[in-house]
């Protein structure tokens, strides 16, 4: 058994979606979701796979409080994420999205509208 490899469980993945939601009532909460996040990554000494984080190349998740896609979550960079293993498509989705710091919720729209 590859001791290396912690199982990050199921319930706190589906939970990261719903601190998202919490986080517009307390930005706290997306501290410590991305701290913990980081964290987990540094422990465990690698990054998750596309697959235990559900990864999808295109979002599932239509516009909302946040553009949920990999462009403007946390720990995009470049094409690679910060967390997650292999190429990362700024279009895609993961499980573990979190709005990057500063963003202030809806702030999307004044760009997706404004001159
Ligand atoms: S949503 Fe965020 S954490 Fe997930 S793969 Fe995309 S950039 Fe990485």
């Amino acid at each position: 058994m590859d001791t290396k490899r912690p199982s990050l469980g199921g319930v706190r993945r589906a939970l990261t979606p719903l601190r998202n939601g919490l986080g517009v009532v307390n930005p706290e909460t997306l501290n410590g979701l991305r701290r913990e996040l980081r964290d987990q990554v540094a422990s465990q000494g690698r990054k998750f796979s596309k697959l235990e984080v559900m990864y999808f190349p295109f979002t599932p998740i239509p516009p909302g409080v946040w553009l949920y896609d990999c462009a403007n979550c946390e720990f995009y960079r470049q094409r690679t994420c910060e967390i997650v293993e292999g190429n990362i498509f700024p279009a895609g989705w993961c499980g573990f999205w979190v709005s990057r710091v500063g963003d202030k919720p809806l702030s999307w729209v004044a760009e997706a509208v404004g001159r």
